[in-house]
């Protein structure tokens, strides 16, 4: 394994003991926020070190409960439960964007009871026209004159047109190593990728895109595989993965080792998260603003657009089955799901599965639902 790839593993087990590390290295003030549809260019641009919440796997929820209604989502009630439990102590504020209802709910949750130096919410657009992307560019306006407030200093137009260039970068560059999902021997592992992403969520941008750039180009060199175009016979099942964010990615490696591989995933920490490429050189809040407002979350889509990024994904990856691996209680992601498979279903023909996951899964009944879908398909046997 390259050691790069060993270091994103690391980083992402370990994500609370890294950042404690990074803050006492660089004295980088830490701005955690949920889901990837805030734009991080203008913490970065801050001076401030951005941080995509995500809880790790430690440990069952316990405290929790005495805030948030058990019928939330186990993503949220497990964020929550760590943060009363003091594992994000390195944050030093998080803004909290109208999202899902869930999230929305826990900005005066978070501001009664963990009031950081800094908090404060976002609100997302729905729809997508001009006057949604000027509210949206007004609300970034708004966060950035709050930002500006807090570290007593201008966010400088240079500083942010960097970012978003640094960003773009990253974005590629995640987006490059997810081609060679679409390999006949790929180089990664569908685990791989998701610790190539979520440790974008961890460390410096400019450190994870330098380790970025040394992975690919040693892959890039090694690689005696060309995009396939002529698939071999007994190729793998080839998967599409959606369903807002998997908590538990245990079922990545049950999935692979049950005989099918992840062409493509809609994950909020898998692709969604690196989907908008910003404009550069123009208005930054407004190519942020128009570049954000695209990323394909269940909260901030219409159907007809979800199913359209679905369709797209789908035949350029010539997906044989789509698994929709789904949190228990995420109600965004619940409301397009029956929609959305009855669309792939009349339009491609092709199996789907429900799996409804959780914080911590139970393992042996994931993966027994997992290889019966796969064989089903036309997979190896268990
Ligand atoms: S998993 Fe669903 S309900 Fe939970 S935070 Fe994400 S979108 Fe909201």
């Amino acid at each position: 394994m390259h050691s790069n790839l060993k270091k994103m593993a690391e980083v992402v087990q370990n994500a609370p003991s890294v950042l404690k590390d990074i803050k006492a290295e660089t004295s980088k003030q830490m701005i955690g926020y949920f889901h990837p549809v805030f734009p991080a260019e203008i913490l970065y641009a801050a001076g401030l070190h951005p941080v995509q919440l995500y809880p790790g796997l430690q440990e069952p929820i316990t405290l929790a409960d005495d805030h948030l209604q058990l019928y939330l989502c186990a993503y949220l009630r497990a964020e929550w439960d760590q943060i009363l439990k003091g594992k994000h102590a390195y944050l030093d504020g998080a803004i909290i964007p109208r999202s899902c209802e869930a999230v929305t709910f826990l900005y005066q949750t978070w501001k009664r009871h963990n009031p950081f130096d800094f908090i404060d919410y976002l609100n997302i657009p729905w729809k997508k026209s001009d006057n949604t992307i000027r509210f949206f560019t007004k609300e970034l306006q708004r966060v950035k004159n709050n930002l500006e407030s807090f570290i007593h200093g201008k966010i400088s137009s240079n500083a942010l047109a960097d970012a978003i260039v640094l960003h773009n970068k990253n974005r590629s560059l995640l987006k490059t190593a997810c081609e060679f999902r679409n390999t006949h021997n790929p180089p990664f592992s569908t685990h791989d990728i998701f610790n190539m992403v979520m440790s974008g969520f961890v460390l410096d941008k400019k450190e994870h895109t330098h380790m970025m750039t040394e992975l690919l180009g040693q892959v890039k060199e090694t690689a005696v595989d060309s995009v396939s175009e002529h698939r071999p016979e007994h190729r793998p099942v080839r998967l599409l993965l959606s369903g807002g964010c998997v908590l538990d990615t245990r079922l990545l490696d049950i999935i692979e080792t049950a005989g099918a591989a992840v062409v493509a995933d809609d994950f909020s920490n898998g692709a969604r998260s690196f989907q908008p490429i910003v404009a550069e050189g123009e208005d930054a809040l407004e190519s942020l603003a128009t570049a954000y407002a695209t990323i394909p979350c269940g909260f901030n889509t219409a159907i007809g657009d979800r199913f359209s990024f679905l369709t797209d994904v789908i035949s350029q990856q010539a997906v044989d089955g789509v698994l929709f691996a789904i949190n228990r209680n995420c109600e965004t992601e619940k409301f397009d799901y029956p929609i959305l498979d009855q669309k792939i279903r009349e339009r491609f023909k092709i199996p789907t599965m429900l799996l409804e996951t959780d914080y911590l899964c139970a393992v042996g009944p994931l993966q027994t639902r997992v290889e019966a879908f796969i064989e089903m398909i036309g997979g190896k046997e268990s």
